[in-house]
C-alpha cells in the first residue's frame, strides 16, 4: 500500500459494529444486523465488524453446540488446546456468512478470523488475553473500501496456535479492535435497547439508561449484567473509546458509555443481579488457614467473592458451578465447612451513593419489607451487594429498583 493510503487510513471515521449470538442467529436477523453496516457506511463511516457465532445453545451453530457435538464424538473430553480450535469454529462460520451477506448486497467485505485480523494472544487456552494487536491488515482494507468482519471471541498466538477469549469474548474482540484502530466508537448490536436500570428479562419495566459512566458499567458487568463483558468495558475505558450498546432490531439511540457523569444526584443507576453463588462458610482452626485457604482456590482458578474474615470462620462466595472443585480442595485441606447452594448476589450500583448516608439502611428496609432476607452482604465505593436465597430474585430486584425509583426518567 502506499504512504498517502496509509495516511488516509489514518483519516478514516471508523466504528466498530460488534453483533451478538441473537442477532446473527438465523438470516431474518441478519439481514438487520446487514442494513446496520450498510447504513454507517451510507453515512460516511468505515465499519469494521465482528460477529459471534450464529444463536444459543441448543441451535446448530452456536459454540456451545459445537463443543456438546464433538464431545459425543470422541466420547470424553477434549484438552485445552483443541478445544479451542473447535470453540473458534462457531464465530469463523458467522464470519464467512456475513462477508458473503454484505458482499451479495454489493458491499465488499472480506471475512477475518481473529488471527487475521492481527489479535495475537498469550497462550491460555480457553481465556487468553490479546497482546499487542496489530491494526496493519485491517488498515489495509478499510483502506481499499473493504469492509472487514472479524470472527469474535478469537485469536492466534505467535506460534499460530488458535485460542479463545472466555466467555463474553467478542465484546472483547470489538473492544479491542476499537482501540487498535482509534475507532470513534465501539457499538455493541444485542437485542435489548441499550444499558438498563435492572435486566429486562426479569424486570419488565426495567428503563434505558442513555448515557452511563465506564465504571458504573464496569461494576455491573461484573457483578452478572450480561449484556456487555466487564473486559470489554475495562479496554475501552483505558482507550477512551466511547462504547455504544444498541438495539440491532429497532432505531433507538441506545446507551452510550464514556467517562462522563450524566446521571446527575441519582443514588443509584442500577440493580444487577448474578443467580448463579454458592455461599461456603469454613470454620478456621489455626492462625493464617484463611490466606492458605484463599490462596489453595486462587491455584484452582476459582476466583471468590463477599469474603467476610471472623476469628474463627471465613465466609465467601463462589460460581456455583465451581462447587465441586472448590469442594475438592478445601477437603483435601481438612477444612471443615457448609455449603448454601442457589444463592444470588444482588448488587446496587451508582457512583453518586458514595458519601451519602443511609443507602445500605434504604436498602436493607426495602429487602426486608419483600420478606427477602439478606444472608451476607459488602460494599465498596459505588456498589452494596446483597446474598440472598435465588428463588427470591426478582422480588429483590423489585423491591430495590422501587426504592430507589429507578423506573422514573433520567
Ligand atoms: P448478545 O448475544 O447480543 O451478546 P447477551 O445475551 O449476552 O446478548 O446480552 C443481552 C441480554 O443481557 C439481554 O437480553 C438482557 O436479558 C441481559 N441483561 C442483563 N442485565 C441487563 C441490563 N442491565 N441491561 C440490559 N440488558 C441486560
Ligand atoms: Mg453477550
Amino acid at each position: 500500500m502506499r504512504q498517502e493510503d496509509l495516511c488516509c487510513a489514518r483519516d478514516m471515521q471508523i466504528i466498530i459494529q460488534k453483533f451478538g449470538g441473537t442477532s446473527v442467529r438465523n438470516r431474518e436477523n441478519r439481514l438487520k444486523a446487514v442494513a446496520k453496516v450498510i447504513q454507517a457506511k451510507k453515512s460516511g463511516y468505515s465499519p469494521v465488524v465482528v460477529v459471534s457465532a450464529m444463536g444459543r445453545l441448543g441451535e446448530p451453530y452456536a459454540t456451545d453446540s459445537l463443543i456438546a457435538a464433538m464431545k459425543e464424538q470422541i466420547g470424553g473430553e477434549m484438552n485445552a488446546r483443541e478445544q479451542d480450535m473447535v470453540m473458534s469454529c462457531g464465530e469463523t462460520l458467522s464470519a464467512a456468512v456475513m462477508a458473503s451477506m454484505l458482499e451479495a448486497q454489493g458491499y465488499a467485505a472480506r471475512a477475518l478470523t481473529g488471527g487475521q485480523a492481527g489479535l495475537y494472544t498469550d497462550e491460555r487456552f480457553g481465556s487468553a488475553n490479546v497482546e499487542h494487536p496489530q491494526p496493519e491488515r485491517l488498515r489495509a482494507l478499510l483502506a481499499e473500501g473493504i469492509i472487514p468482519v472479524v470472527a469474535g471471541f478469537q485469536g492466534v498466538t505467535r506460534d499460530a496456535e488458535i485460542t479463545t477469549l472466555g466467555r463474553g469474548g467478542s465484546d472483547t474482540t470489538a473492544a479491542v479492535l476499537g482501540v487498535m484502530l482509534r475507532a470513534e466508537m465501539t457499538e455493541i448490536y444485542t437485542d435489548v435497547d441499550g444499558i438498563m436500570t435492572a435486566d429486562p428479562a426479569i424486570l419488565p419495566e426495567a428503563r434505558v439508561l442513555s448515557g452511563v459512566s465506564y465504571s458504573e458499567v464496569f461494576q455491573m458487568a461484573d457483578n452478572g449484567a450480561k449484556v456487555i463483558h466487564p473486559k470489554a468495558v475495562e479496554i475501552s475505558m483505558r482507550g477512551n473509546i466511547p462504547l455504544v450498546i444498541r438495539n440491532t432490531f429497532n432505531d433507538k439511540p441506545g446507551t452510550r458509555i464514556t467517562n462522563d457523569q450524566q446521571n446527575g444526584l441519582d443514588v443509584l443507576v442500577s440493580v444487577a443481579h448474578d443467580a448463579n453463588r454458592a455461599q461456603i462458610v469454613a470454620e478456621m482452626e489455626r492462625p493464617g488457614e484463611e490466606a492458605e485457604v484463599l490462596r489453595r482456590l486462587a491455584d484452582e482458578q476459582i476466583s471468590i467473592d463477599l469474603i467476610n474474615i471472623f476469628p474463627q470462620k471465613l465466609l465467601f462466595t463462589i460460581d456455583q458451578r465451581l462447587l465441586p472443585k472448590a469442594r475438592a480442595v478445601l477437603e483435601a485441606m481438612q477444612v471443615r465447612h457448609s455449603v448454601r447452594a442457589d444463592c444470588c448476589k444482588i448488587s446496587a450500583i451508582g457512583s453518586a451513593m458514595h458519601g451519602v448516608p443511609g443507602v445500605t439502611a434504604r436498602i436493607l428496609q426495602a429487602l426486608a419489607r419483600s420478606g427477602v432476607s439478606v444472608l451476607q452482604s459488602a460494599d465498596s465505593h459505588m456498589t452494596i451487594c446483597c446474598l440472598i436465597d435465588a428463588s427470591q430474585t426478582a422480588l429483590a430486584v423489585r423491591a430495590l429498583h422501587g426504592e430507589f425509583h429507578l423506573e422514573r426518567a433520567q
